[in-house]
């Protein structure tokens, strides 16, 4: 059992677990071991889908916010949506996320009724698990999509810190946003959340704090992300503490959250390869395609085991712009095929074909 004054020292980096053999990279090593004994060297694939970026929200990271009035707004055509879960299944996929901003036409009454008929319709195209990360939607959606068919929900929880999380996201508490998450266990969602390592105002202890939340929600999914400051969004003006900002701190907090939470299925975050790409750019490197995907296989020999690969219409893609640069220019098929390469390359088989449930809770992967 990691208690939280060594997760602490963990995170920083310094020598202090009772294992003293979970120090730099041997942390490391441990949880990719931790992760192969749970899932092999299979590295589930999800095709995502960006349904909308219109947003109600207004949380002050965030790209599509209802704030930034210069972005153009889109939401997806049913057509559209049809057509790329069929591209999906057609390269095998069995698993999509169809992800948003909380938006008022889908998840309002009536869309929420819309969004319902969308996620039967996907499942006639022979997708096997629908997961929804749409936000938090009003009156009893969350159980008509469940009724659905819906198999999966991606509310992440942002950082388990209340002070922060209410500066975060006006008129919001996380009180509500965890009740919510509890209500997704209740309705048999496989229930994924989540936290952004790297935010202003945000402490070490906050992501240790992060990491035990994790662990204590029991989550199906755990998805962990740097934060990208985007200019358009209130936070971009606000410097982050030293202790949170190195780049090394989020493989560090992905390694900790395998050991502690086994069984679940960790992203390697599009986020994470968008910093390492930009890292890479401004210190000169030479801008290095997608196909690269350094940070993705960075989080995966720290303990991730799932990539999602966007099949969003490509007319769509660059609007959904949570944060700057990220990678537009390789998607589906074609991404499919560079991933499967590169995973291979370094060890790993990708699993495209494979639902990818989590593991059971009584299973004891360590
Ligand atoms: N509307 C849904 C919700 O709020 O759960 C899903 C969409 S939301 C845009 C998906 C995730 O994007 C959020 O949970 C947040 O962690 C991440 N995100 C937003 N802005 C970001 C930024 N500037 N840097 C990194 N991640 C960001």
């Amino acid at each position: 059992v990691i208690e939280k004054r060594e997760l602490v020292s963990l995170l920083r980096g310094a020598t202090n677990l009772q294992a003293a053999d979970c120090v730099g990279d041997a942390l490391f090593l441990r949880a990719a071991n931790t992760r192969s004994r749970a899932y092999g060297d299979a590295i589930y694939l999800r095709a995502l889908i960006e349904l909308s970026n219109f947003c109600r929200r207004r949380c002050a990271y965030c790209g599509i916010g209802a704030f930034n009035r210069d972005l153009g707004r889109y939401r997806i055509q049913e057509a559209a949506l049809l057509a790329a879960s069929k591209e999906a299944a057609a390269c095998g996929y069995r698993t999509v996320v169809l992800q948003a901003g909380e938006d008022p036409e889908l998840v309002g009454k009536a869309g929420s009724r819309l969004v319902a008929s969308w996620i039967r319709r996907i499942k006639e195209t022979g997708i096997a698990r629908v997961t929804l990360s749409l936000g938090a939607p009003d009156g009893d959606a969350l159980s008509r999509w469940r009724d659905a068919g819906a198999d999966r929900y991606l509310m992440r929880f942002e950082t388990s810190n209340p002070a922060l999380y209410g500066a975060l996201h006006p008129g919001d508490s996380l009180r509500a946003r965890l009740r919510d998450i509890e209500r997704l266990q209740t309705l048999g969602y496989e229930v994924g959340s989540g936290m952004l390592v790297g935010l202003p105002g945000q402490r070490i202890e906050d992501v240790a704090n992060d990491v035990l939340l994790c662990r204590d929600l029991d989550l199906d999914m755990i998805g962990i992300g740097p934060y990208l400051p985007h200019p358009a969004a209130p936070l971009s003006s606000k410097s982050v503490p030293k202790e949170v900002s190195g780049s090394e701190l989020i493989y560090r907090v992905i390694a900790a959250t395998r050991l502690l939470c086994p069984r679940a299925n960790i992203p390697a975050t599009t986020a994470l390869e968008t910093r390492d790409r930009t890292a890479a750019s401004s210190s000169g490197d030479r801008a290095r395609p997608s196909v690269d995907a350094a940070g993705q296989l960075r989080a995966l020999r720290c303990g991730a085991n799932v990539i999602m690969i966007n099949f969003s219409p490509q007319s769509v893609r660059r609007l959904y712009a949570l944060y700057p640069n990220k990678a537009t220019d390789l998607a589906g098929s074609e991404a499919t095929i560079a991933l499967e390469n590169r995973t291979a390359a370094a060890g790993y088989r990708a699993a495209v074909d494979h639902v990818g449930d989590a593991l059971r809770p009584q299973v004891d992967a360590r």
